[in-house]
């Protein structure tokens, strides 16, 4: 779960747009007056499944989940409604309920992972105490491409959105088994306080620290770093009395090639380049070691640091 730059509303794919029989904005309205069902407007066809919908939201997304930003290489791109398009019985969520006149609004539908999709079923709770309900008088059908945004102002859904909510990667760390953490500090206000209550229902929501083989997956990663970085260390001290930044440099340029903007979990990746935060998972305490490391990652690694935002913090 990264933050996403918002797709524009030139974006909007072309099967989303034609004319056909469902999408046809008369035949439309006409199916919202005669208050057809949810399911039946829904099923007469999976044009958000069509093609250039994927190639789309994969440009958007960088080709990963939007939750857990595993990569869509052999699996399956689910594309998921944001709000359900149906409603279904859960146990795990308060609600139950479908925001069926979205079933092909661009701006409800996100790429994710068979998994995500699967924890992520039809859940959709918000903390505001009412619902936005279609009203065929209101509703303008051409706006519904991007109506997220507002809808969510008047909801404030629990499930982060990647797209629309900002500034929440800062509350997220990772403890030493690859789980997701997100704490409250004594200096938080209630801000902070709704993102990190919302932040958890969205981990929880999809399963993200369940998921035993994503867990593993992302652990593997910060293994194969930290063990390159322990290696440098014991080099460094065995041969070098100075403070010589090049025996860091192979594990920072194995770091950098695992996180272009379409890796995996750069979320975490940015949690483990933070030079304050990477040398406490290091096995060496020596204040030295830890100062030539911080040194090394800020001259090899400046360009993700800025990139990251990382320097301004
Ligand atoms: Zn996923």
């Amino acid at each position: 779960m990264i933050s996403i730059e918002p797709r524009k509303i030139l974006e909007v794919p072309t099967s989303l747009l034609k004319s056909d029989d469902t999408l046809n904005p008369t035949k439309v309205e006409e199916a919202f007056h005669k208050n057809i069902t949810k399911k039946e407007y829904v099923d007469k066809n999976n044009l958000y499944k069509q093609s250039d919908v994927q190639q789309k939201l994969k440009a958007i997304y960088y080709n990963k989940c939007a939750y857990c930003e595993l990569e869509f290489l052999e699996r399956d791109m689910h594309i998921d409604h944001y709000r359900p398009k149906k409603s279904q019985n859960l146990s795990k969520c308060d609600g139950n309920y479908a925001y069926y006149w979205l079933a092909y609004s661009f701006s409800n539908l996100i790429p994710l992972c068979p998994s995500c999709n699967r924890y992520k079923s039809n859940c959709f709770d918000i903390n505001a105490s009412n619902r936005i309900l279609f009203d065929a008088k209101k509703q303008d059908l051409e706006s519904l491409h991007f109506v997220t945004q507002d809808y969510n102002k008047y909801e404030q859904p629990k499930l982060i959105h990647p797209e629309y909510d900002n500034d929440f990667e800062k509350y997220i760390s990772y403890d030493r088994v690859g789980k997701m953490m997100v704490m409250i500090h004594a200096n938080h206000n209630e801000a902070d306080k709704d993102m990190i209550y919302r932040l958890r229902y969205s981990i929880k929501t999809c399963g993200l620290n369940k998921r035993r083989d994503l867990v593993k997956l992302r652990l593997l990663f910060v293994n194969d770093f930290i063990e390159l970085l322990n290696a440098s260390v014991l080099l460094f001290k065995t041969t070098s009395q100075k403070e010589d930044l090049q025996y860091f440099k192979s594990a920072i340029d194995f770091f950098k090639r695992h996180a272009k903007k379409d890796s995996e979990f750069l979320l975490l990746k940015r949690f483990l380049i933070h030079p304050k935060k990477i040398i406490l998972l290091l096995r060496d305490k020596d204040t030295k070691v830890q100062r030539v490391i911080q040194k090394a990652i800020l001259e090899y690694a400046r360009d993700l640091l800025e990139e990251y935002k990382i320097l301004q913090s």
